[in-house]
């Protein structure tokens, strides 16, 4: 099987995203090997509910510029590329915001004089180690105060995975962001996990503008279902965006993942709901 990946996505917090992920990766570890990434960098909750066992922790960085002021010329090339405002020419002096930069290498690429230097500035923590049925698990933590989680998140992607890892699991960031984005970059399949409010229906509408513009294709999981809320229903329709799972509006469930259990823990006859999900997603990714 080609690897997949899978992101988990919510245009707003609180809807259930965590609670669908980690169990869809521990009824999909039943029969596959699974990666878990929490990319929620600035408050990972998914190791509450799995229960990893880390391995391996590295620093996480992002590089800073610093100007040669013996080399600059002054050209304002390296102001002109910063798409972050990270950078102003101001005088007779380039000045760096560190606050804003996201370290993403374009000035230092493009300086002609070479002038600029990329200093590591720690960010964060990046942990992976083992969850339960011995399924790899990852997650970065952003320090508190530092405003940039893409960076993180980035590197969060690219540590080293199991080489016979089949689907790989992202726990995207509350929201509609940047670090949205970046944990939808290079996704197979966006679950997009919502609840039948209207709140929960105008954040759908963000995350479905996001992964079409993208080019992400995309299916709905409706949780604290309590009845048919046609506005939702029929939204998806119009943006054949395919609902592919309800999950009720239960006290049990409330109750079991406030102690910290998954939704299959509480209820396991949702494993194989979540073992049918998984045939539809590989079918719609590859369409
Ligand atoms: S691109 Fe290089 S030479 Fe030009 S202003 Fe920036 S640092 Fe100076
Ligand atoms: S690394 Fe990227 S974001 Fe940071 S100052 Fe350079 S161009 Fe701007």
């Amino acid at each position: 099987m080609k690897p997949i990946q899978i992101a988990v996505a919510s245009g707003k917090g609180g809807t259930g995203k965590t609670t669908i992920a980690t169990s869809l990766a521990l009824s999909l570890a039943e029969k596959y090997h699974v990666a878990y990434l929490d990319c929620d960098v600035e408050a990972p909750n998914g190791h509450l509910f799995l229960h990893p066992e880390f391995n391996t922790s590295t620093e996480a960085v992002i590089r800073i510029p610093r100007i040669d002021k013996n080399r600059c010329t002054l050209c304002g090339k390296c102001v002109e590329v910063c798409q972050f405002h990270a950078l102003a020419k101001v005088g007779k002096t380039i000045m760096v915001f560190p606050q804003l930069c996201h370290g993403c290498g374009s000035c230092t690429w493009n300086c002609p004089e070479h002038a600029i230097e990329e200093i590591p500035n720690p960010i964060g923590v990046l942990e992976s180690g083992k969850a339960r049925q011995d399924f790899h698990y990852a997650h970065g933590t952003l320090t508190i105060s530092e405003p940039m989680a893409t960076p993180i998140i980035r590197q969060l992607k690219r540590l080293e995975i199991p080489p016979q890892t089949a689907i790989s699991i992202l726990d995207a960031p509350p929201g509609a962001s940047c670090s949205v984005v970046e944990t939808l970059r290079g996704s197979d399949f966006a679950l997009l996990v919502t609840e039948p409010t209207p709140f929960g229906l105008h954040d759908l509408g963000q995350m479905q503008g996001i992964v079409e513009e993208m080019r992400i294709p995309a299916g709905v999981i409706i949780n604290r279902e309590n009845g048919d809320y046609l506005p939702l229903l029929e939204y998806c329709t119009k943006h054949h965006l395919p609902v592919m799972l309800r999950v009720p509006f239960e006290r049990r469930i409330a109750e079991g993942v406030a102690r910290g259990q998954t939704l299959v823990e509480i209820y396991p006859e949702y494993r194989q709901c979540f073992l049918d999900l998984f045939d539809s997603i590989a079918v719609l990714a590859n369409q």
